[in-house]
């Protein structure tokens, strides 16, 4: 399934491989004969472009499901920003090498991380373990009386400040990695940026050609920003001069008609997130022509970083949501997961499809089990879709290196990870002020 311009599936395609890149993409018979110094038999299997997650936060992997049961504001003041803040890079790190092992063996080989405030953790264990990823400084340089972070919370600073981390994280790490690991800017919430702030990054993002995060109109706190400057999030921006093609939305989900045809005008780019607040304009954003890249947010938020189940989510929440039927194809929800992410971080050029001279990432999947059995040749990409789960790929290959195969990873000590992560989350969690929260709604004997 190659996802290329003419979206060609190949019946008995073949993908070769030479060192990170894509050689050829042909029938088996084309290519059988060339010699290799490696060859996958993926007989009966489905292989496709690894997938993109436009917006996921590794830091918060430890903090999985500390928040399902609040709104965005206190889960955001009270809930993660008290975890973030007992954050040290070395958890920072084991946070990245989990997070990124739930990525692998779901199928995604690239993810765009807004960021937060210890990041060269986060750095090293992208370099180590493999995975493609764009990370930013969070920034933040703006508290709205009532919505002050808590104390000792890392990521207030002044302008200038919040301007220099994000600047020393792209000299230490921006197109490092054979150009695997990436550095964008960032912004963190729409009420705590100040105007010099938004010019501030815009400034340093194009000197630098590199991306801009932003969580932008989320439904329980943009209604923030209305109240303070009289207009929305993305008319704000607009005003300003500074959204362009570069800037990447996380969320919007309480876009207006007028902010979509704003979205659109200056080409900016759209992180959905369908676990983690998800009603919204997204059907007229893609009827006008912006690109929407698919994300899973934070297993904070939603729980689970798998890319497949949200390519199921968003192909039935707002059909079903609108009674429309075929609003949102199959097709079109696999392009935002692959092609489309792609183009939403500025990477196009180079992944998102098999195709000679793009990157190798991509993904063998297995699509004979009980979840997406029968199988037409009519039904190959709804199956694929509608499966929610990742459980079925079983190899991950990210510039031409398997990070996985049949199942086992190559470059993570996955059970050292996780008793890493346990050890980590038991000492950050006894220290958070939200005790009373904690304790679980049934006895547990
Ligand atoms: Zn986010």
């Amino acid at each position: 399934m190659t996802l290329d311009g003419q979206r060609r599936i190949l019946d008995d395609g073949a993908v070769a491989v030479r060192g990170d890149r894509i050689a050829a993409v042909d029938t088996t018979a084309a290519l059988t004969g060339q010699p290799a110094g490696r060859t996958i038999d993926a007989t009966g299997r489905l292989v496709l472009p690894g997938l993109v997650s436009a917006h996921c936060h590794n830091v918060q992997a430890l903090a999985r499901a500390l928040g399902l049961d609040v709104g965005v504001d206190l889960w955001t003041y009270e809930r993660i920003y008290a975890y973030e803040a007992l954050l040290t890079e070395e958890d920072a790190y084991w946070a990245t090498l989990l997070s990124c092992a739930e990525m692998i063996r779901t199928g995604t080989t690239c993810h765009a991380d807004p960021g937060g405030y210890a990041m060269d953790g986060v750095g090293r264990a992208l370099t180590e373990c493999g995975a493609r990823g764009i990370f930013a400084w969070a920034g933040m340089d703006e508290p709205p009386k009532g919505y002050e972070p808590p104390p000792g919370f890392p990521g207030l600073r002044t302008t200038e400040e919040t301007l220099a981390a994000n600047e020393g994280l792209v000299k230490r790490w921006h197109q490092t990695a054979n150009d695997r690991v990436r550095v964008s800017y960032g912004l963190r919430i729409e009420p705590n940026v100040s105007d010099d702030l938004f010019q501030g990054v815009k400034a340093c993002a194009e000197r630098d050609a590199t991306l801009v995060q932003f969580h932008c109109l989320l439904l329980g706190l943009s209604e923030l920003v209305k109240e303070r400057v009289g207009m929305s999030t993305v008319q704000w921006m607009a005003g300003l001069g500074v959204l362009g093609p570069n800037w990447l939305l996380a969320h919007m989900s309480d876009a207006s008609d007028s902010d979509v045809v704003i979205v659109k005008m200056h080409d900016a780019k759209v992180a959905h997130n369908p676990g983690a607040v998800s009603p919204g304009k997204f059907p007229e954003m893609l009827e006008r022509g912006v690109t929407v890249g698919l994300g899973c947010d934070s297993t904070a938020a939603n729980s689970g970083l798998d890319m497949f189940r949200a390519i199921s989510q968003v192909a039935t929440v707002h059909q079903e949501m609108r009674l429309e039927p075929d609003l949102l194809p199959p097709e079109k929800a696999l392009e935002m997961a692959t092609i489309d992410g792609a183009r939403a971080l500025g990477w196009e050029g180079e992944i998102g499809s098999l195709q000679p001279g793009k990157r190798a990432d991509l993904i063998v999947v297995n699509p004979h089990g009980a979840n997406r059995t029968p199988t037409q040749a009519s039904s190959i990409v709804a199956n694929l879709v509608s499966a929610g789960e990742g459980g079925d790929v079983e190899s991950t290959i990210v510039d031409g290196r398997i990070l996985m195969e049949n199942r086992r990873f190559t470059t993570i000590d996955v059970e050292k990870v996780l008793a890493e992560s346990r050890r980590i989350a038991e000492r950050v969690v006894t220290k958070l002020p939200y005790q009373e929260t904690l304790r679980p709604r049934w006895p547990v004997l």
